[in-house]
């Protein structure tokens, strides 16, 4: 599933190609929404905002219209009048005059208005975006709050209403970084790991945002890759690199699944 980064990447390529233009059309993929496109008609795009792993696409005429990747869903930016070869279902295409900006896969699409984003269901319980204005202090206050501070890391880090935009590569790197297994809570630990632990939670995403999808030491990742590893081998400390070693200790990198999503970690460095 794409994280925050890679959403908040997606809306940066659809805000470079069709922010401030006027759309020739927008169309819905599901039929429950194909009644609105009319309102779209014309319609300008202002911005294109993030929360987590949501997209708003915000419109002059006052109405927003809200995405959610989910596992499959993928977007894509093609000169007008060119489709992607793909056998997905397109749910939702922005087209301007030049720009199109196609949506496949995702059936979690909505029309909202302001009441209708405040009472969305899932944008409603969403913590504060970890690529928004947020900074360590302010991470480190919320870990230590009554209802965050009990739970388990790896459970609490991609609860999207701790802090939204944080899946499994990135729970697994933060946890990773600051040293520290899965099954650790909050409350376990000295004011010296909180820290360190909402310094990661901050510094990962963002990293992640600016490299393209990098959470490795960069340093170490351009190596990799010098060396002849592909971005996909040198791009992590330890997700899905189960069974070689450790690039700080050279323990083999073990995989545990938790709630169904694979978690990995260095059993030496992180405790
Ligand atoms: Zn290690």
């Amino acid at each position: 599933m794409p994280e925050g980064p890679e959403i908040r990447r997606a809306a940066d390529r659809i805000e470079a190609a069709l922010g401030g233009a006027r759309l020739l059309r927008v169309r819905f993929g599901l039929p429950a929404l194909q009644g609105q496109a009319h309102r779209f008609e014309g319609a300008r795009i202002l911005r294109v905002d993030t929360r987590g792993k949501a997209m708003l696409t915000r419109f002059d005429n006052g109405l927003s219209i809200y995405s959610h990747n989910q596992l499959y869903g993928r977007w894509q930016v093609v000169a007008a009048g060119e489709r992607p070869d793909t056998r997905r279902q397109l749910r939702l295409a922005l087209e301007g005059e030049r720009w199109h900006a196609l949506l496949y896969s995702a059936s979690d699409t909505a029309v909202l208005d302001a009441a209708g984003e405040a009472a969305h269901p899932f944008l409603s319980r969403l913590g504060p975006d970890v690529l928004g204005d947020l900074d360590a202090l302010q991470v480190r206050d919320r870990l230590l709050r009554p209802e965050f501070r009990r739970r388990r890391l790896g459970n609490l880090l991609v609860d999207q209403s701790f802090v939204a935009g944080l899946g499994n590569y990135l729970r697994c790197e933060i946890l990773f970084v600051a040293g520290l297994r899965p099954e650790r809570r909050p409350m376990d630990l000295d004011d010296t790991t909180v820290d360190r632990l909402a310094r990661a939670i901050i510094d990962l995403p963002r990293r992640s945002l600016r490299t393209g999808g990098i959470t490795n030491d960069e340093a170490r990742a351009l190596a990799l890759m010098a060396a002849g590893a592909d971005f996909e081998q040198a791009r992590f400390h330890v997700f899905r690199r189960a069974g070689e070693p450790c690039y700080r200790c050279g323990t083999p990198i073990r995989m545990e699944r938790k709630g169904g999503q694979a978690c990995y970690f260095c059993p030496q460095c992180q405790r």
